[in-house]
């Protein structure tokens, strides 16, 4: 699972996400857009919309997956809740692993039931150019005990562990910084794959800050 706002989706997602299948060699890498994320403002354009430039950006990469069970569920999106239900689907013994960015990894102490991410699934965190700061003192307490060194001793166990992943492509990409250059009617060529930007102009997404 690689959750997150998509506000829009970019190429550090989506390379993320082919990378991360690779390093891993997992089956599939289901992209979960949150329809209201618990920590954050209002996303800029609607969850459907966000689901939409997903699979737009997504295409026919193969073993990447647009993933809608968020939209469907009411309240606020939490993923403890999003991988009960992936951990139900895939049974007691597949290795379900949560990905996520350094900077989205130094909140998840504050994050909903943050123990039971733990007992659904890995987490595993991607280094970001940009994000590199030391973890608080909450999160060294909810993680102690849990990292391993590398994929093959994550993947002797269903859930539980924690890695740390350095991807080849590292890509400082954020969609704050394509929103802010939407917004300003600058260039957003190779940020993003080329049909998501077609569909962002034609819409005339996130024109104003
Ligand atoms: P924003 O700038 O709006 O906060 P974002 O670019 O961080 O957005 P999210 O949708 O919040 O995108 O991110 C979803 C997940 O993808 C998070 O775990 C985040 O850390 C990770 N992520 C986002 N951009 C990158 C990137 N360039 N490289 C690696 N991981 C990324």
């Amino acid at each position: 699972m690689l959750g997150g706002t998509f506000d829009p989706v970019h190429l550090g997602h989506l390379r993320s996400a082919v990378e991360l299948r690779e390093g891993l060699g997992l089956d599939q890498v289901r992209m979960i857009p949150a329809k209201m994320p618990p920590l954050r403002g209002e996303p800029r354009v609607s969850p459907e919309m966000r689901l939409a430039l997903l699979r737009l950006g997504i295409g026919d990469t193969p073993g990447l997956v647009a993933d809608p069970r968020e939209l469907e569920r009411d309240g606020p999106s939490f993923s403890a809740d999003t991988l009960a239900s992936l951990r139900e689907e895939s049974g007691g013994e597949a290795r379900l692993v949560m990905a996520l960015g350094h900077d989205a990894f130094l909140r998840l102490a504050s994050w909903h039931a943050p123990e039971r991410l733990f007992e659904f699934a890995h987490v595993v965190v991607i280094d970001r150019p940009d994000h590199e700061a030391p973890l608080p003192p909450a999160l060294e307490e909810l993680v102690h005990g849990r990292e391993v060194a590398d994929a093959e001793t994550l993947m002797e166990q269903p859930a539980g562990k924690l890695l740390r992943l350095a991807l080849p492509t590292r890509m400082a990409i954020s969609a704050t910084a394509v929103r802010h250059r939407l917004a300003e009617r600058r260039s957003v060529r190779y940020l993003l794959p080329e049909a998501v930007e077609a569909r962002i102009l034609e819409g005339d997404l996130y024109r104003s800050h």
